[in-house]
């Protein structure tokens, strides 16, 4: 199915973005606005509204997802652990801070200090 949302034209490459990570299901790109030193944003090529929409059937690929978050956040810049490590949001819904309309991973890292926001301040 072809959706008109930002994110569903970064994955068709229909408006650019610094990729780091592309496969079959997922693309990883540099956020725009970067709130850390690393802040990457992972996405499912399909269109997906956000976590709300998961259901049983979505399991697989959200674990296949999940599974690439640590291996994108330490091959990105995020320092190894225990000192370094990485922070993991899904902002959902209005209140819950999501202003693209297509699920996405914010996975932030790098030398503190940086803010804990995970999108522009308002
Ligand atoms: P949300 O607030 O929906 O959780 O996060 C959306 C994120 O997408 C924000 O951190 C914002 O900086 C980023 N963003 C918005 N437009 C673009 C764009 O055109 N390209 C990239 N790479 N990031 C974007
Ligand atoms: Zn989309």
């Amino acid at each position: 199915m072809s959706h008109d949302c930002l994110f569903c034209k970064i994955a068709r490459h229909e408006i650019p973005a610094k990729i780091v990570h592309e496969d079959d299901e997922f693309l990883a790109f540099h956020d725009i606005n970067p709130a850390a030193p690393v802040h990457l944003l992972l996405i499912p090529k399909h269109h997906v509204a956000s976590l709300a929409s998961i259901t049983a059937d979505d399991q697989p690929w959200l674990a296949r997802m999940l599974q690439l978050v640590p291996e994108l956040a330490f091959a990105n810049g995020c320092n190894p652990l225990p000192e370094g490590g990485f922070r993991l949001v899904a902002n959902t819904g209005t209140e819950g801070g999501q202003e693209i309309d297509h699920l996405h991973f914010h996975i932030m890292g790098g030398a503190r200090p940086w803010s804990k926001r995970a999108a522009p301040a308002a």
